[in-house]
């Protein structure tokens, strides 16, 4: 799973930002009495061995933790492919003298900063002053300027939010054509948390709609205490990625949006010096639940400069399919999709003891969900009658550096993708506990909320309400990026039932994205084959049916990325 607060602020691509919301008060329960694993049903093809062989293959220290690009990785991927070859799947890749491969490569723009003055220059009527990168301003990397250097007039436009649907208008009456905007990082507290992640998400996007140039956002004293300024720095300072198109570009969702940085609290002030409203005013209104500060032409004006450098490297999903066996509906499919990549080696730290452990295996994140992807293969490529449409498998690539490989596949799909009509995602599966609920993150969006819940119920296995809204799942994997192409998908997480909450935290605390995620943990490996099973009831649920997984009638997410498609009845 990708983090939440990400990295690098690249100009390219969607731009991820800190979604506020306290976090869930742990609930004080007496310790209720835990099924254990045997005593749960399963069906008897689906593997617990197997499972356990491709999780600890994967997350070998071999593979030194199969960073995009890396030869761990590269390894990974021929071990992937080499599986699906055994199980008689048909590739789905790129094509080479009229074959297909099981590889689809991807050319990925690495950006990082070189050593060179880079700051905000803020001047305006009590003068001039430069905040220095990396101590007080964070100046976004670009791919396609390297020497970057942009100045223009600012205007605030509040948090910068603008949605008909939901009536947000921060924009309006103000003119920011060819000017910076300076906004507050956030939403405000009200709306839900998917909704929010996704319009926080579309910051830059709306930015150049209204014909900006730059942004420079700044904190409230909410966004201040979730993610300090150190934080936000020692984040801001990692490497960035993109894809490059076949057209040898690199991707660029908001191109018009030239520069981007962030101010600690000194260039935040000096922003609005001589301004109808000072930040300190702006910044106690927002802490007052819904309010919407409005915007206004500001008297100052800003230089954001910096250089990087950019080098490219290739690395590939692999893509397999089982062609489906009604004539009328092979034609469709369903993609069941799972990173293979995870976030290789952390550098090391002065003063690290000699042969300290740095490899970040990735045992959960992700070999579990791929090995899972693996074990549905294996029984959908035994089954008797095959499914009704064709299924796609793809373990993709670049993910912990923004899904960057399923965007790449769902915008350059080996089939049209008019005629993929579903995805289920696999990612992190937490496999320390016995699990009998699932959380089907984005399924209420669509009819796969009750196909799931009825695929699974025979496993007596339940559907469990989003436990961590303030996690905004919902954006954070590949399902993701099928989802902006119109596709209903569904993203299965192990529940917080059964000591499933105490599990997920002591992982996420201890182990999620650190070198403590490998084959030490106490993994339950029979849990991983049912967790497979629920994964190919799914699966096969959405590939039998005479109807395809359909967008609800007034779905936000339905309207804003399918509006032609047909609709179901809620
Ligand atoms: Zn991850």
């Amino acid at each position: 799973m990708r983090l939440r607060f990400v990295a690098a602020l690249l100009l390219s691509a969607s731009l991820p930002f800190a979604v506020s919301a306290p976090l869930c008060a742990q609930a004080v329960a007496s310790a209720p009495t835990l099924i254990p694993e045997e005593a749960l049903p399963a069906d008897p093809r689906f593997s617990a061995d197997r499972v356990k062989a491709d999780v600890t293959f994967l997350a070998d220290d071999l593979l030194e933790g199969r960073d995009t690009g890396s030869r761990g990785h590269e390894i990974a991927a021929r071990f992937v492919a080499q599986r699906f070859a055994a199980l008689g799947l048909t590739p789905l890749g790129d094509r080479k003298d009229g074959k297909a491969d099981w590889l689809q490569q991807i050319t990925f723009q690495k950006t990082e900063r070189v050593d060179a003055p880079a700051g905000i220059t803020v001047s305006g009527p009590v003068g001039s002053a430069t905040f220095a990168q990396a101590v007080d301003s964070l100046v976004g990397l670009s791919a396609t300027e390297p020497k970057l250097d942009v100045s223009a007039p600012l205007v605030f436009v509040g948090y910068g939010l603008s949605n008909a649907r939901l009536k947000l208008d921060d924009y309006a009456g103000l003119d920011v054509k060819g000017k910076i905007v300076v906004m507050l990082r956030g939403f405000p507290e009200g709306l839900p948390s998917e909704t929010a992640a996704y319009l926080v998400n579309s910051k830059y996007e709306i930015a150049q709609a209204h014909g900006a140039i730059g942004v420079i956002q700044v904190d409230t004293n909410q966004s201040a205490k979730q993610r300090p300024w150190a934080r936000r720095i020692a984040l801001g300072l990692q490497p960035a990625f993109t894809w490059v198109g076949p057209d040898g570009k690199p991707f660029d969702e908001t191109p018009g949006i030239r520069a981007a940085g962030g101010l600690g609290d000194k260039g935040a002030t000096a922003l609005f010096a001589g301004a109808p409203r000072l930040l300190a005013q702006i910044r106690k209104e927002a802490d007052r639940k819904g309010f919407r500060p409005k915007g206004f032409a500001l008297r100052t004006s800003a230089r954001l400069f910096g250089e990087s450098k950019s080098s490219r490297v290739t690395s590939p999903n692999v893509v397999a399919m089982i062609p489906g066996s009604d004539p009328a509906l092979a034609g469709e499919y369903v993609v069941l999709s799972g990173h293979l990549d995870h976030i290789g080696i952390s550098p090391a730290k002065p003063g690290d003891p000699v042969g300290k452990d740095r490899i970040n295996n990735g045992a959960m994140d992700n070999a579990a969900g791929v090995a899972t992807l693996m074990e549905v293969a294996h029984v959908l490529s035994q089954d008797k009658v095959k499914s009704r449409r064709s299924v796609i498998f793809l373990a993709s690539t670049g993910e912990e550096k923004g899904l960057l490989g399923a965007d790449y596949f769902a915008r350059h799909p080996a089939v049209p993708i008019g005629k993929i009509v579903g995805n289920v995602d696999l990612d992190m599966p937490v496999l320390t506990y016995a699990f009998n609920d699932v959380t089907a993150y984005g399924a209420d969006h669509s009819t796969l909320g009750k196909l799931t819940a009825q695929a699974v119920a025979p496993m007596q296995v339940t559907v469990a309400p989003d436990p961590i809204p303030e996690e905004t799942v919902f954006v954070r994997s590949d399902h993701y990026m099928f989802v902006k192409q119109g596709v209903p998908a569904v993203f299965l997480a192990t529940g917080f039932g059964n000591g499933g909450e105490k599990a997920y935290r002591a992982f996420d605390e201890a182990n999620y994205h650190q070198v403590g995620d490998d084959v030490n943990q106490p993994i339950i490996w029979r849990a991983g084959a049912r967790f497979a099973e629920a994964n190919y009831r799914i699966t096969r649920a959405m590939a039998d049916g005479d109807v395809p997984p359909l967008w609800l009638k007034g779905d936000f997410f339905g309207d804003l990325f399918a509006p032609n498609a047909r609709k179901a009845d809620k």
